[in-house]
């Protein structure tokens, strides 16, 4: 399999090169030349383990890159913190079914991709005697999941950025508890804007760390796309119906793009619903073809305040056949205020894959309530966000569908007591969290002292 730019530069990679690139030299991302076609090995998947079908579509995309041995060594572990024995689980009720994918050690779905990364990257980082610096920033969930991920891998150091006080008190003890000594987190005195800011800037100019090879865990990076594929497969597999819908929760576009992916690879899915919080750019282009950001509005699923969905570029790639100059013509000079406008005929296709909705604020507190009431269940926001728009969207269709659960309702406690007016009992390991001592590094917001602080801390 070989890897190219979205913007269309010559240069095809595989799949080693295109992990440890994270962005084309054009400024696009990569995507698969191909995809590679399971239809015909349906029957055959729907019997594997999680880690079994993990292996089968995993070795297409990685190639002879790694053996199978070590391949099917670097998923056993990757899992092997996972609280649920089947890892990702469907919960069946009566009118729909949930895909819980919160079984993960930071109790939200980027652990399942993040845990791979890390084994992946170390695995190819040991071969070639590489030492990885990471560095990210986070509002949350990214950070939390890629330091569970990292913690002790020996030739990775890693350091996340998170934006002082603004994350929820479970992100930040599960971000600032580890005594790992390859592990760092910034608080840095600034907004999540200014905390991306400062990682752009630096990878901008990877010289200033020359010891170190510089990666970066975000979404951009495809092997995560990849890797969700995964539970799409064997979430359809092993339901109690024939299911012909999965509504996904987003917010920069990764896991949906997931979902459309394993479409792309066989998954017989009709398609895709997107679901939005108010933050519903998204909603807004693939319904009538016009992406335009504006300030984000703070909601009570932070995970999904995003006005720039990076991987929507990735889609717009599939859905105009590769028309790279279309894509450089949106995004090259692209002001995220100013948007584009995409061409009718194009328009029409996305219908093709997608469905798309939002839920208001209003809304997804009474999706958790409702859905509490009914069946003793309680919802994160963000995953209530994807029940209730899959009811807007699904339920008149009369077809079946899944609603995919991306976080445990324990990492938004607060909310949830609020909106359901009790005490949320917590999971015993998330006690043991909060009762643990952060130890954060707080920093102005200065691009200087952030550089100063990973020089001392990869010395
Ligand atoms: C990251 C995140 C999302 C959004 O996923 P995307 O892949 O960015 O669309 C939704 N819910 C939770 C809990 C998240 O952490």
């Amino acid at each position: 399999m070989k890897y190219i730019s979205t913007r269309g530069h010559k240069d095809k990679l595989d799949f080693e090169q295109m992990m440890f690139a994270t962005l084309a030299p054009d400024g696009g991302l990569y995507m698969p030349e191909h995809f590679p076609d399971f239809s015909a090995d349906l029957e055959r998947l729907a019997k594997l383990s999680y880690q079994e079908l993990t292996s089968e579509i995993l070795r297409v995309f990685i190639g002879d890159k790694i053996n199978v041995t070590d391949l099917d060594e670097i998923i056993r572990k990757s899992y092997s913190s996972f609280r649920h024995p089947e890892i990702v689980f469907n919960q069946d009720f009566k009118d729909f079914q949930l895909l819980e994918l919160f079984h993960g050690p930071t109790w939200a779905f980027k652990d399942l991709a993040l845990q791979l990364l890390a084994g992946l990257l170390d695995h190819f980082a040991d071969k070639t005697n590489k030492k990885l610096l990471i560095l990210g920033s986070t509002s949350g969930d990214t950070g939390a999941a890629a330091l569970a991920a990292f913690a002790g891998k020996k030739n990775i150091k890693i350091i996340i950025l998170h934006p002082h006080q603004k994350i929820s008190e479970v992100q930040l003890k599960q971000m600032t508890s580890y005594q790992d000594h390859n592990i760092a987190n910034i608080a840095l005195k600034g907004s999540f804007d200014d905390a991306q800011l400062i990682i752009k800037t630096i990878f901008s100019d990877t010289k200033k760390f020359k010891q170190h090879d510089l990666v970066a865990i975000n979404s951009i990076n495809l092997v995560r796309i990849i890797a969700q594929t995964v539970y799409y497969f064997y979430s359809y597999f092993n339901s109690s119906k024939k299911i012909n819908y999965f509504c996904v929760p987003t917010g920069n576009f990764g896991n949906a793009l997931a979902g459309l992916f394993a479409k792309k690879m066989g998954l017989p899915i009709k398609k895709l619903v997107v679901a939005t919080n108010q933050n519903n750019v998204l909603e807004k282009c693939l319904n009538e073809g016009i992406y335009r950001s504006t300030d984000v509005l703070a909601s009570i699923s932070p995970s999904m305040d995003i006005q720039i969905a990076n991987n929507f570029e990735r889609y717009l790639f599939l859905l105009t056949n590769k028309n790279t100059s279309l894509i450089n013509d949106y995004y090259q000079t692209l002001d995220p205020r100013k948007g584009y406008q995409l061409p009718d005929d194009l328009i029409a296709n996305i219908a093709d894959d997608f469905l798309a909705g939002h839920a208001s604020e209003k809304e997804t507190k009474q999706t958790i309530k409702e859905h509490y009431q009914k069946y003793g269940y309680v919802l994160d926001p963000h995953s209530a966000v994807a029940v209730n728009v899959a009811k807007k969207k699904i339920s008149g269709l009369n077809e079946a569908f899944i609603s995919v659960a991306s976080a445990h309702p324990s990492k938004f406690f607060d909310t949830i007591e609020e909106v359901l007016g009790f005490k949320y009992n917590l999971p015993t390991e998330i006690k043991e969290l909060l009762a643990k001592e952060p130890k954060v590094n707080i920093i102005e917001n200065n691009l200087d002292l952030v550089i100063k602080f990973i020089n001392d801390f990869t010395k």
